[in-house]
């Protein structure tokens, strides 16, 4: 992976804008989770946000409450900071704690996260699902930008944190691939200043027998060349639950646009799960353009209280601290 300079200043503003957009595209996808591509279309024309009026309805999009995507990435960075790194049981712990099933969990999750706390070990729980097979949903992918920030220098414990933290709720190797994959986006949109070569390492950050995510990388690559339309975006990469047809997909809505308002209305535009889809090109985009271009008028909306946006700005900020004075105390030991 190529590695590129990034001044700490502009450090903690993708920081705060990793944890803050997997907010605001979770709530802004929310409402319209579930919808068919033209059933958006319908109701939010392009979902072009300032100048949604002007679709039939006249309905504006709005972002207000986020689901469970958010809360579970609230428990990431919160075990992350608590343990300074990776802990298995106490960020199983956390989700338990956590969970509200007002956030709309997924039954699978819902199911693991039950079997966890009647006292089954984090380890073994998630691969009861299914027959056994575990699950490949976006589950684990959604909630990863705290780790991808933590670990955006280090590859290898990128690589090993992504897997171990997915495999608390989805332990299908297709699950865990699209969360290191979504893990090695956002390290990529920290580290980059520019896209140009993003798909080429991110290609290389995938393991030799992840034939779906490349297949799918591909086809981003020929949707980006040709500039496809919606219709062939959603045929080819997918807007659904599995993780492999949602985080390329994500991906694409980050690299097609060129800002963070851009970004997400396309992402949630799509139609299909729009909430997780938002969450992952929030995280990508709040990433790469930094914390200050997610729109006030999105931000202002967002939901406050015990764990609301002020509360996610916050955790953002201790995990900066977190990773920084590590890095120090590395450094001073043997650089
Ligand atoms: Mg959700």
């Amino acid at each position: 992976m190529t590695v590129a300079v990034t001044k700490e200043a502009d450090l903690k503003s993708k920081f705060t804008g990793a944890l803050i957009g997997t907010a605001v595209g979770d709530a802004l996808g929310a409402p319209m989770e579930g919808w068919s591509f033209e059933k958006v279309r319908s109701v939010y024309g392009n979902c072009n946000y300032y100048n949604s009026y002007s679709n039939k309805k006249g309905w504006k999009m709005v972002c207000r409450y986020y689901t469970d995507d958010t809360e579970m990435m609230i428990g990431v960075a919160e075990s992350l900071i608590r343990n300074n790194g990776f802990d298995g049981a106490d960020m199983a712990r956390t989700f338990v704690q956590n969970a509200k099933r007002k956030r709309w969990y997924g039954p699978g999750t819902m199911e693991v996260l039950e079997r966890i706390r009647a006292g089954e070990s984090w380890e073994d729980a998630s691969g009861k699902l299914f027959d056994g097979e575990g699950s490949y949903g976006n589950g684990a992918a959604m909630r990863i930008a705290p780790a991808a920030l933590f670990y955006y220098d280090n590859p290898d414990m990128l690589r090993e944190v992504a897997y171990k933290s997915s495999h608390i709720t989805h332990s299908h190797r297709l699950g865990t691939e699209g969360a290191v994959l979504q893990a090695f986006a956002i390290a990529l949109a920290v580290l980059r200043r520019e896209k140009e070569g993003m798909l080429a390492d991110l290609r290389e950050s995938l393991q030799d027998n992840a034939y779906i995510y490349s297949e799918k990388l591909k086809a981003v690559e020929t949707l980006m060349a040709k500039g496809g339309g919606k219709e062939d975006v959603i045929a080819e990469l997918g807007t659904g639950e599995a993780a492999f047809n949602s985080v390329p997909t994500a991906i694409y809505s980050f690299l097609c646009t060129d800002n963070f308002e851009d970004a997400v209305s396309y992402a949630v535009s799509l139609g299909g799960d729009t909430d997780t889809i938002g969450a992952m090109t929030g995280a990508i985009s709040g990433a790469y353009y930094g914390a200050e271009c997610i729109p006030d008028e999105w931000l202002s909306q967002l939901e406050e209280g015990k764990k609301g946006k002020s509360y996610i700005i916050w955790l953002a900020d201790e995990l900066y601290y977190r990773y920084y004075f590590l890095r120090l105390k590395f450094c001073e030991t043997f650089c």
